[in-house]
């Protein structure tokens, strides 16, 4: 890692992982003697490409476009696209080797993939948005297809985002096909998709604290980020009893002892795009932070009181100071919605204090399973109602944290779901990949 600094992110996944793997492989030499690991940390195939556009004043703009290609082994390679300046071949390359386990512990028939580009999508006019979504389709396109590779959302890319991808693929291909997830419901999207990472990151959390004989009725939530991930943990949160209590964005936390309230949160995310500032206009009882007044090195949206934390907004985003305040205020579960949000001393933390923690290829593997149940309602023509789909969601989370739970059992360390996540869903790729050979 010390000589590929600007691969950081990816390295530290890719530490996480082994680390966990390392009873696995005093058990089973096999997978050493076939040199998996080497094999598996190697994406298949990483495409990087100029995106060129033009913006509202005919101004020709370049950006960088990313498409990793991790693995195959069990289906498709399938993943988000993520929009955002910090965008790098590093961080593409960490979703991507992170999805490639997710991916495997939902029990789909899914490979890993990753994309996205540093595009910033703040201030554009939807115009300018279409215009770069086309652009970045132009070159993308002729990678994918439904039984090769399927992209969908992620930070900077939602239903709008996936419309212009898809009505430029069309264009493209003349083929209307399952090419895409994350698809607004009239042309081919599956109901639950929007709300499934969230949603599925409390029935995660549901499930952990039923296990312990424990429930989610009456507990106060930390949940960070404001985006699609973090709205629709907020929601099935107040569903389930639970009273969440902070939300945040780039800028700044909002902490409202009350409760957050979804619907102006809802306005100000989905509809207007406007800072979680605004909050205070409808809620002058809430209290804003903005991120210049938080303590140095910390995020305050870890700093109040809580029962359980949610960290769905990006990687990195709690740390050692963090975990430890958390802890210190009587936290007794984190289930990360995002990805990597928490660092590995975090993360060390978590687990010494053996409080109930889900990693993020786990906890938030609710939309991806989604994804693929959008993807089998495209190849079968038929869609399925929201019941139908929440069913399916529901059962996906209990069974991705049975196979974690009792994976941890196995290697005799009850409870440690970093460790059980990671060896189940390496298990699955890796047998598949010595079954079709070198490859
Ligand atoms: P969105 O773009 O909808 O929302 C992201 C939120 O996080 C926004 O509130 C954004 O604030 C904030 N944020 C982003 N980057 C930073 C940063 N560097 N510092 C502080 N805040 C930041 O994305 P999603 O909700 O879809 O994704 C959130 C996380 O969940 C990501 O880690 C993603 O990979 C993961 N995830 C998402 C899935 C999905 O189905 N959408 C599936 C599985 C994982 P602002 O708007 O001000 O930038």
């Amino acid at each position: 890692a010390k000589s590929s600094p600007s691969q950081s992110e990816f390295y530290q996944a890719v530490l996480e992982v082994l680390e966990s793997l390392s009873p696995l492989f005093e058990k089973e030499k096999h997978y050493l003697d076939q040199n998996i690991i080497e094999r598996i940390v190697e994406p298949e195939r990483q495409i990087m490409f100029r995106v060129t556009w033009v913006d509202d004043k005919g101004k020709i703009n370049v950006n960088k476009g990313y498409r990793v290609e991790f693995n195959s082994a069990i289906g498709p390679y399938k993943g988000g696209l993520r929009f955002h300046p910090s965008v790098s071949a590093s961080i593409i390359k960490f979703l991507g080797f992170e999805q490639t386990f997710k991916n495997s512990l939902t029990g789909l028939a899914i490979g890993g993939g990753k994309g996205g580009s540093d595009f910033d999508p703040k201030g554009k006019s939807d115009n300018e948005i279409m215009s770069f979504c086309q652009a970045f389709m132009s070159e993308l396109y002729r990678h994918i297809g439904p039984t090769i590779d399927v992209p969908a959302g992620d930070i900077g890319v939602g239903g709008r985002e996936i419309g212009y991808l898809f009505g430029q693929y069309k264009r493209l291909t003349g083929r209307y096909e399952g090419v895409l997830t994350g698809k607004r419901i009239p042309w081919g999207g599956s109901l639950v998709r929007t709300e499934a990472t969230g949603y599925g990151a409390v029935y995660f959390a549901q499930n952990m604290l039923q296990n312990a004989g424990d429930h989610l009725d009456g507990k106060i939530c930390a949940v960070s980020g404001a985006g699609n991930v973090a709205i629709y943990t907020i929601e099935k949160l107040y569903q389930l009893g639970a009273t969440p209590v902070t939300c945040s964005d780039s800028r700044g936390m909002i902490y409202h002892k009350s409760g957050i309230n979804l619907e102006t949160l809802k306005q100000l995310k989905e509809k207007q795009q406007a800072p979680l500032q605004n909050y205070l206009q409808t809620h002058p009882d809430a209290v804003y932070k903005p991120v210049a007044d938080y303590a140095p090195g910390r995020n305050e949206v870890w700093s109040v009181p809580c029962d359980l934390a949610f960290p769905s907004a990006t990687q990195n985003e709690l740390n050692q100071a963090d975990a430890l305040a958390l802890l210190a205020n009587g936290c007794k579960l984190v289930a990360e919605g995002a990805n990597m949000p928490s660092t590995p001393e975090a993360v060390e933390e978590f687990l010494k204090a053996r409080i109930h923690y889900a990693p993020g290829k786990a906890a938030n593997a609710g939309g991806v399973a989604t994804s693929q149940l959008e993807m089998a309602q495209n190849a079968s023509m038929i869609q399925w109602s929201f019941d139908e789909v929440d069913l399916r969601l529901k059962n996906i989370m209990k069974n991705i944290f049975t196979s974690a739970w009792e994976t941890a059992d196995e290697f005799n360390q009850p409870g440690n779901l970093v460790l059980g996540a990671n060896i189940a869903g390496f298990r699955k790729v890796a047998d598949a990949m010595i079954d079709q050979g070198a490859v």
